[in-house]
């Protein structure tokens, strides 16, 4: 529950902000967890970081003109929330998504300050997109739309400034036409403008796969704080993109078996394994549906407008969208004996979700700690620019693993030294809010 003294703080935040349930969502996630924090840390309050924090250093909001194949105009609108530089450039992705507003980028962006605190690398926190719905344009229309985008937002990126990557339908194609209008406008091979570049024009290896394999490493870090492994384990993950993709694969590996997946139509259940380089030929390659998927494997069915958390498991990661996993989905994972949750995307799990997760005593890892390897390899990648290197697939794997333990160790400790051992909510979020509130401090009010 939340202090009381952050209570005024949490309506304020509502009133500046009205209608943006999400980021309400966000930012109560984390003053509920701040209470005795700002107990044993005066100065936080003397400062009003709690406040600071909350409000984006910078917000832009512009105009994205475009024609398609017909010759048709369209307008979209995008955004960049730069919402913290404390720790270092801007950083975090951009979302093409019909569903992006101000609100879903605000949330998405505040999240993204205490996930890249987290990782312990020198990077602040932003996020960016458009209401551009990619699914179904050629890919003509996706290089106009990404050149107006960039036409527009190159004067706010740099490799010191602000340093977007991809979310939601932003992977390395529209990194690519990105990072191409951005070269041609600034005259610049700006390597660490943009990160989840193509390996062979300054991308990192691992990149690609960093996000759902940083998940799969969390869990197997809660796990192993049980005394237990994900060796024969029965997973379910939402979603079929990136995350879920590199999820499932590693997962695999792992020795767990991945008995579903889904998308927007629907499920793929498959009790004999989710086939990863089928999912990966008919996602990344056709860019097709989980539905493609199930007729072309014998041991799978497609169920149309399932729930994905109807399929009885040990571990559930939700790697689709925020607020996918409600109360009901999480009751009746408790249920059916799920053991571990691990969020992939950013705040699947609604609040009464994570509150069934907690009082059935289930490991649950918020997207905060669980989806920051990510970003995590996104740091590797500037590091390299930087340096201009390139690390070979198992030193940057090595490094992701380590981060990821080091992270589970820090969310772990901190749980502990606030006497909430095992609850990684409150251990994630007074780690983070501690980093970044040392951070500014010692920058002075600026
Ligand atoms: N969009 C990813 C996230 O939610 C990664 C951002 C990045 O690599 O900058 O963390």
């Amino acid at each position: 529950m939340i202090d009381e003294k952050l209570e005024a703080i949490y309506s304020d935040i509502v009133r500046m902000n009205p209608g943006e349930l999400e980021f309400h969502q966000a930012t109560r996630d984390v003053l509920d967890s701040l209470g005795p924090v700002v107990a044993r840390h005066p100065e936080f309050a003397r400062h009003k970081i709690i406040q600071r924090i909350c409000e984006p250093e910078r917000q832009v909001i512009f105009r994205v003109p475009w024609q398609d194949d017909a010759g048709d105009v369209c307008i979209n609108r995008g955004y960049r929330v730069e919402f913290n530089s404390a720790l270092g450039p801007y950083k975090g992705g951009l979302r093409f998504h019909p569903s992006v507003t101000l609100g879903i980028v605000k949330f998405l962006g505040f999240e993204q300050i205490f996930k890249n605190a987290l990782t312990g690398l020198p990077i602040g926190g932003a996020k960016g997109g458009s209401n551009f719905n990619p699914k179904g344009r050629s890919d003509d229309e996706i290089m106009r739309f990404c050149q107006s985008f960039m036409t527009e937002l190159y004067r706010h990126v740099g490799e010191y400034t602000d340093v977007p990557a991809g979310d939601t339908g932003v992977g390395t194609r529209e990194i690519g036409y990105l990072f191409g209008q951005y070269k041609r406008i600034t005259n610049r091979y700006e390597s660490g403008a943009l990160t989840g570049k193509g390996t062979t024009w300054g991308g990192a290896l691992v990149r690609t796969e960093a996000t759902g394999y940083g998940t799969a490493f969390f869990l197997s870090e809660m796990l192993a704080a049980r005394n237990d492994t994900l060796d024969g384990k029965a997973c379910v993950v939402s979603g079929s993109g990136n995350v879920a993709i590199y999820a499932i694969e590693k997962l695999t590996q792992l020795g767990a078996r991945v008995v579903a997946c889904s998308d927007s139509d629907g499920v793929a259940h498959d009790p004999a394994g989710i086939d990863v380089e089928l999912l990966k030929q008919v996602k990344e390659v056709e860019r097709g549906r989980v539905s493609d998927y199930a007729r072309r494997r014998p041991s799978a069915t497609f169920e149309p407008r399932a729930v994905v958390w109807q399929i009885s498991c040990d571990v559930a990661v939700p790697c689709a969208t925020q607020n996918e996993l409600t109360g009901r989905d999480a009751a009746m994972l408790v249920e059916n004996g799920c053991v571990a949750v691990a969020e992939g995307a950013n705040m699947p799990c609604s609040p009464e979700a994570v509150q069934i997760f907690q009082h059935a005593g289930i490991a649950f890892g918020p997207g905060k700690a669980a989806n920051a390897g990510g970003v995590a390899t996104s740091a590797l990648e500037m590091q390299q620019n930087a340096s201009r290197d390139s690390w070979t697939f198992d030193h940057t794997e090595q490094r992701l693993a380590e981060i990821m333990a080091s992270i589970h160790e820090t969310c772990w400790l901190v749980a502990e030294a606030y006497g909430a051992e095992g609850n990684y909510v409150v251990g994630a979020n007074i780690a983070g809010f501690q980093r970044v509130a040392e951070a500014m401090i010692a920058l002075g009010l600026v």
